[in-house]
């Protein structure tokens, strides 16, 4: 006599088989259940890795803060937007005060921030402005005002930027570095001392200088430089000319390039209202 008839034979098999199908689904949850969680943790760990590598290449101590103010010439500050008004082909000279004492590498990184017309292509998804493709920010100011004057405007865009020794007299701007730490925690000041109608020259305050290194001298003077040339901040938080400088592509954008041309063109809108 055998113990099991077939039936109960077939059903012992089945529950057999379908046991080990149990177990090996079991397994392949929990397999896939670990590849998810790693798929999570990948990107998350990379992105750590990415914006990590990415701050430190720069080397950049963010966000760096930022002020200006526009004086006209009895000494009294205004709130009204204004741009230089020069004749066409005139240079604008920039004269560096170095009482910080900052290295040659680091002046030529100041320098560069205006005088550069290098240009870098950025996806436009990591700076918020869509999913898909890139922008052409520019790295100096020379770049970006020659591209602004590519349009017609009523004003002179200033594109002719020369740098002088101290001992030639009053320069139009003046770049201050000091090692003296401003009281409301600003790394850059910018003065526009204007007339009724322009602005008749400018002074940037780097402050505590001998502290920050190239990268951050080269973004805050590009910055500063901005407001300079009569721009106000921006309302984006990622744009240059955003009040603290929060950006680890601190670079110019068409937006700011725009809101110039339109600032040269008479608007007495200078505030930058980027779209996306
Ligand atoms: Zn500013």
């Amino acid at each position: 006599m055998y113990g099991f008839s077939m039936p109960q034979l077939l059903e012992k098999k089945y529950r057999q088989v379908f046991s080990k199908i149990k177990t090996k689904n079991i397994i392949a949850q929990k397999t896939e259940r670990k590849i998810c969680l790693l798929l999570l943790v990948i990107p998350f760990v990379s992105s750590i890795v990415f914006f990590g590598q990415n701050v430190q290449n720069e080397s950049q101590n963010l966000p760096l803060k930022s002020a200006f103010v526009i004086q006209n010439l009895r000494g009294d500050i205004t709130n009204t937007w204004l741009s230089w008004d020069l004749v066409e082909g005139r240079v604008l000279q920039i004269q560096i005060v170095n009482d910080a004492y900052v290295s040659a590498e680091k002046i030529s990184a100041i320098k560069n921030s205006i005088d550069s017309t290098e240009t870098v292509e950025i996806d436009d998804s990591i700076l918020h402005k869509g999913l898909s493709g890139s922008s052409v920010y520019y790295k100096g100011w020379k770049g970006a005002v020659r591209k602004a004057a590519q349009t017609d405007t009523k004003y002179y865009i200033p594109t002719e930027f020369e740098f002088v020794d101290s001992k030639k007299g009053q320069a139009d701007i003046t770049i201050i570095l000091t090692s003296l730490r401003n009281s409301d925690g600003y790394t850059g000041y910018t003065t526009a001392i204007t007339d009724e109608n322009h602005i008749l020259r400018a002074s940037i305050t780097i402050y505590e200088a001998d502290r920050l290194s190239e990268v951050e001298l080269g973004t805050i003077t590009r910055h500063e430089f901005g407001h300079v040339l009569g721009l106000a901040h921006s309302t984006a938080p990622e744009d240059l000319m955003a009040p603290i400088i929060q950006t680890a592509y601190p670079f110019i954008s068409d937006c700011d390039i725009d809101t110039l041309s339109a600032l040269y063109d008479g608007s007495k809108e200078s505030g930058i209202v980027c779209k996306k």
